[in-house]
Parts: structure tokens; sequence; C-alpha cells
């Protein structure tokens, strides 16, 4: 997504004059929430930041998942260099692979 996409989203979304759930959830790239919305109600401002938390536990889980593949990927491609490992306090995992950080 282009930068001018981004504004584009971003000012559609700030052109809705009350989001449904499934708009604010379908703009994922609004950057950030506001810590007040004037001109709208208490109940409304906790239903907005309710649905920014929501939205960024998604994108967090979709993020750890990435970071869980890539890891993945490298612990399957490297050669690994086990080496003992002696801060391992609970005897479980005693090497360490010095070169993609995966133990046994
Ligand atoms: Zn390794």
């Amino acid at each position: 997504m282009s930068v001018k996409d981004e504004w584009q989203t971003l000012n559609e979304f700030q052109s809705m004059v009350n989001p449904t759930g499934d708009q604010i959830m379908g703009s994922v790239r609004y950057p950030r929430y506001q810590n007040s919305y004037p001109g709208r109600s208490p109940q409304e401002e906790l239903s907005i930041l309710q649905d920014h938390y929501r939205e960024r536990c998604r994108d967090l889980s979709k993020l750890k998942r990435l970071i869980e593949e890539k890891q993945r990927a490298i612990e399957r491609a490297c050669a690994h260099k086990w080496q003992y490992d002696e801060t391992s306090r609970d005897h479980r995992s005693r090497y360490v692979c010095m070169i993609c950080g995966t133990d046994r």
C-alpha cells in the first residue's frame, strides 16, 4: 500500500460520521487512536477506543505469527552450531545454537 493509499484510507475513515465496528476494522491503516473524540458521547468514545484496542490485538497476533514463521524458517535452514548453555537453570535446554539461537 502506497503512502497515497494510506492517506486516502485515513481520510475516508475520518470522513465517516459514525463508523461501525466493521468499518473501523476494515481500515487497518489508520495510524493512531486519539485520547479524546470531541463531539462524541462518552459511550461512543469508549466504543471507538475498544475498536482500536481489538484491531491492535489482531495486528499484534498477526505480527507474532509472522515472527514465529520467520524464526522457524531460519531454524530449519540453519546448519546449527551447538554450544553448551551454562546459563540454563531448568536443565531442559542445555545446548543453544550459536547461529540461530534455538535450543535443544
Ligand atoms: Zn541454528
